[in-house]
């Protein structure tokens, strides 16, 4: 693989912008390698800078659930880029994104539009912690909800693949109220409320976690969580950044039948352009301004480019209801992986939902944040780099989620999982 250009690209690139990206992951660090730079994707496939085509499993790390430059979403961002790009003042468009979101999640009544996860997660806490009157948060160790101070503490992959968890320019008075749980350890949730009691605002975790690799709740966890805020008055926040429109239309709330007091949104609600949203229960976000007391603003909020291609999204995923090919897709993916890694006498643990999966080199079923650091990322590291040999484009870092898109064909899934057995077969 000639990668002339891109290395080129790098190095100008380090000049001017720190480590030469813009979000640490992509410097493909943790794997030893310089990154690819993009210059066009089109379906399942990116191409880059020295024209080399490759199958693409980060789908701009979740977004891309219809595959690359959509027609359906390309058209009607054409249609609304001809109006204008951004008034700070309402567009009919914000409802109909906010009316398809609350139809397609039950547990939200009302939403507000922001423009990242991150933004998303920073209004959520506000909100919660206006509602109740409360400072505390719980957050899971490995657990990843944005770059945002206070959920900068064992927050997963990005910090996680850089060794550092807490963040310099955190003062330590940031997190003082952020509580660290174990994900799946339903007990360790549990004391921490016994030891906090009325002092918990809410509890903030991703359904299925993915972002210390894949991990999804063990049985009776989340409605444990539901039982546990419930007694307590405290407020669960399902992080669907990534889960939601991904595993199915209704998130993981939908699978797993928990109804959350507030959920936030990213990622696939975008359709590729920058879009998070938070909301929940009415009574919860009358609160925020100008309904009620607790601020939040932004100048491009609900931008209607940024909207229409999140629209055009949902509505195409609402028609054509991908998520049982989809599952049908990882599973089978996940499938091929494993059984590579067998012939290859390697340990793998693999798991799939909806549109992802995600798996460990490791012997035993991964559970929690600490056995995710147990896997064995060196393997990780080299059937990466054997993978994007194959003109497999994987994301660059062993505790990131895989995702599969409606783009994906037959035919790239076989030259994946041949891939698999050749990449396997020489780490
Ligand atoms: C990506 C992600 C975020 C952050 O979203 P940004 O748009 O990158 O700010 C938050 N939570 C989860 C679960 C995510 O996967």
């Amino acid at each position: 693989m000639q990668i002339t250009q891109s290395t080129q690209l790098f190095s100008r690139a380090q000049q001017r912008i720190p480590g030469g990206v813009n979000s640490p992951v992509r410097a493909f660090k943790s794997v030893n390698m310089t990154p690819l730079f993009i210059a066009q994707g089109l379906g399942s496939k990116l191409f880059d800078k020295d024209g080399n085509e490759c199958i693409d499993y980060v789908g701009s790390w979740g977004p891309m659930i219809l595959g690359h430059a959509n027609p359906e979403v390309v058209r009607k961002l054409e249609e609304t880029l001809r109006n204008g790009t951004s008034f700070g003042a309402p567009t009919e468009g914000e409802i109909l994104l906010a009316e398809m979101i609350c139809e397609a999640v039950p547990s939200v009544e009302m939403i507000r539009l922001v423009n990242s996860g991150s933004e998303a997660a920073m209004g959520v806490l506000r909100v919660a912690r206006g509602y109740t009157g409360r400072d505390k948060i719980i957050k899971f160790e490995g657990c990843y909800h944005g770059s945002v101070d206070p959920l900068l503490v064992k927050a997963g992959s990005g910090a996680m693949t850089l060794g550092i968890p807490d963040s310099p320019g955190v003062p330590a008075s940031f997190v003082e109220h952020t509580l660290q749980a174990k994900f799946n350890d339903l007990d360790s949730v549990i004391r921490l409320a016994e030891d906090n009691t009325q002092d918990i605002a809410a509890i903030i975790l991703e359904p299925v976690a993915g972002n210390m690799g894949m991990i999804p709740p063990e049985h009776g966890f989340l409605q444990g969580l539901r039982d546990l805020c419930d007694r307590e008055g405290i407020l669960l926040i399902f992080d669907e950044v990534m889960t939601g429109f991904r595993v199915d239309f209704g998130g993981a709330q939908a699978l797993f039948g928990i109804v959350p007091d507030l959920s936030i949104f990213g990622k696939v609600i975008g359709g590729g352009l920058p879009v998070g949203a938070y909301g929940g229960r009415q009574d919860i976000m009358l609160q925020v301004a100008p309904a009620g007391p607790v601020y939040q603003a932004g100048t491009l909020s609900g931008n209607p480019l940024a909207v229409t291609a999140g629209l055009t999204t949902l509505e195409i995923l609402k028609e054509q209801n991908p998520y049982p090919d989809l599952g049908q897709k990882t599973a089978w993916l996940c499938g091929e992986l494993a059984s590579a890694a067998e012939s290859a006498g390697i340990q793998i643990q693999t798991k799939s939902m909806g549109g992802m999966f995600g798996y460990f080199f490791a012997e035993n079923t991964v559970s929690n944040f600490q056995e995710a650091l147990n896997s064995d990322t060196e393997i990780f590291t080299r059937f990466f780099q054997n993978m994007l040999r194959e003109g497999i484009y994987l994301p660059p870092s062993a505790f990131e989620s895989h995702f599969v898109s409606t783009a994906h064909t037959d035919e790239d899934l076989e030259k994946t999982a041949a891939a698999f057995r050749k990449a396997l077969k020489e780490v």
